[in-house]
């Protein structure tokens, strides 16, 4: 009995992890028969008055701990079975993890068998440490990729989808839980795959790690409702075993979209008349230029309009320059664009139209005004009369630039008011 005891307490002692053999006494209380050093450090006791085997398992675990590994020892020698826990013992220092293996001892004592049972322990505390700060950092990625304004997809190297967070959710109309493991293609829409898919291969063979996707053009997303949402991209790729896998940063531009055509419309606009402005017209009327466009243009001037906001005043003025351009857009052919170039000053550019083509459309224009041709209920509750003077030019081919044609017509309409006014003069 004792070298059986001497021997196992030489053998627990040189051994570097937490070593116990527990058994049970006369009375049938566990009992510590043998332990080493590290099962003291384990348990936070201390020894008292020496080694004194054996001494029961109740009066050095401490309570929190006890019921378990209690009911851990009783079954393993109930089953005979090696069984395992994990424990957490508060120490000085901290909380440490312990990984406790259990396992049968059989040996003959005065004849018959007296099992015990071996507790071994691994301080596991650094691996639970990582386990803890790798589910604290998972759960902090989780919610602010949830919490994202932006939406977040992550794709791997076949182009399924791994990562799909709530703002994905509102912009392409899809639950995470049906995208996730299916296809990107089905957010991009139909004419701009194969362009992605080669967007995407090259993304991924270039040593770039991270980029805006395509600056120059307006990118779409696919919404399940069949609708296009104007988007910006920004990409990042990670590897991970050897195997790229991409994220994608997706924003929802449509607010700045619509801000952009509206800031684009109202740069080229008037904003009394509503007609394409004086900068619209000569981007237009560049643009046929150099498209070697035949085209004649006339510039249309109200006579005396000084007198008209001195008889009725500005308002009834301003509402003379919103009849004038109403009539004549209506007047003017669908491809003909009327401007306004400032004050009571206007320009048409007909397209396609000749030198007796463009007279005849200026002299029908004049007419309408002369005889006030047009519905209308004047703010003055009486017809206010205007006339107006049309100076016409058709290009010919020395002029390079439209402002040649511009200021032939400009000539031709001081004749007209030289001549008079409320006329049509040809330059
Ligand atoms: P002419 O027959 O020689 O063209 O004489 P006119 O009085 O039409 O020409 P003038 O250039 O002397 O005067 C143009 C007037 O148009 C002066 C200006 O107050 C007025 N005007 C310019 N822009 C506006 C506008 O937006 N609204 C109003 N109500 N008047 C304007
Ligand atoms: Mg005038
Ligand atoms: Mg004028």
């Amino acid at each position: 009995m004792r070298d059986w005891a001497e021997a196992l307490q030489q053998f627990v002692d040189g051994i570097t992890s937490s070593v116990a053999v527990v058994g049970r006494d006369a009375d049938n209380e566990l009992v510590v028969t043998a332990c080493n050093e590290h099962f003291f450090e384990m348990i936070g006791g201390r020894r008292v008055g020496g080694r004194m085997f054996p001494f029961h398992l109740d009066a050095v675990v401490p309570s929190y701990a006890r019921h378990e590994l209690r009911s851990k020892i009783l079954e393993c020698l109930a089953s005979g079975a090696p069984q395992e826990i994990e424990q957490a013992y508060d120490l000085r220092d901290g909380s440490h993890w312990w990984r406790l293996s259990l396992k049968p001892l059989h040996h003959l004592e005065a004849g018959r068998d007296s099992t015990q049972i071996l507790i071994t322990g691994l301080d596991i505390t650094p691996k639970m440490l990582l386990t803890h700060e790798l589910e604290v950092s998972t759960s902090r990625f989780r919610s602010v990729v949830d919490a994202a304004y932006d939406a977040i997809i992550t794709i791997d190297q076949s182009h399924r989808i791994t990562l799909f967070n709530r703002a994905a959710e509102r912009l392409f109309g899809y639950d995470q839980a049906e995208m996730i493991g299916r296809s990107l293609e089905i957010l991009v829409p139909d004419g701009h795959r194969a362009a992605h898919q080669g967007y995407v291969d090259r993304f991924a063979h270039s040593p770039v790690r991270s980029r805006q996707m395509d600056e120059r053009n307006l990118i779409y997303g696919q919404h399940r409702d069949g609708s296009k949402v104007p988007v910006e991209i920004a990409i990042s790729k990670i590897s991970v075993n050897g195997l790229v896998e991409f994220t994608a940063v997706i924003r929802d531009i449509t607010d700045r979209v619509h801000l952009m055509e509206l800031l684009q419309r109202t740069a080229a606009t008037d904003e009394l008349t509503g007609l394409p402005n004086r900068r619209e017209f000569t981007d237009v009327a560049g643009q046929l230029m150099r498209a070697q466009k035949d085209l004649s243009l006339f510039i249309l001037d109200v006579d005396h309009f000084k007198r008209v906001n001195d008889t009725y005043g500005h308002d009834v003025g301003d509402e003379v320059l919103k009849v004038l351009s109403r009539v004549s857009v209506e007047t003017v052919r669908h491809k003909d664009m009327f401007a306004r170039l400032g004050g009571e000053e206007f320009v048409a550019v007909l397209p396609d139209a000749d030198a007796a083509q463009a007279e005849a459309l200026a002299e029908r224009l004049r007419g309408i005004f002369e005889r006030q041709a047009f519905e209308h209920a004047w703010k003055a509750g009486q017809p206010v009369p205007f006339t107006v003077s049309i100076g016409v030019a058709t290009r010919t081919a020395a002029d390079q630039e439209i402002g040649s044609v511009l200021k032939r017509a400009d000539q031709a309409l001081y004749r007209a008011k030289e001549a008079g006014r409320n006329r049509v003069a040809c330059g």
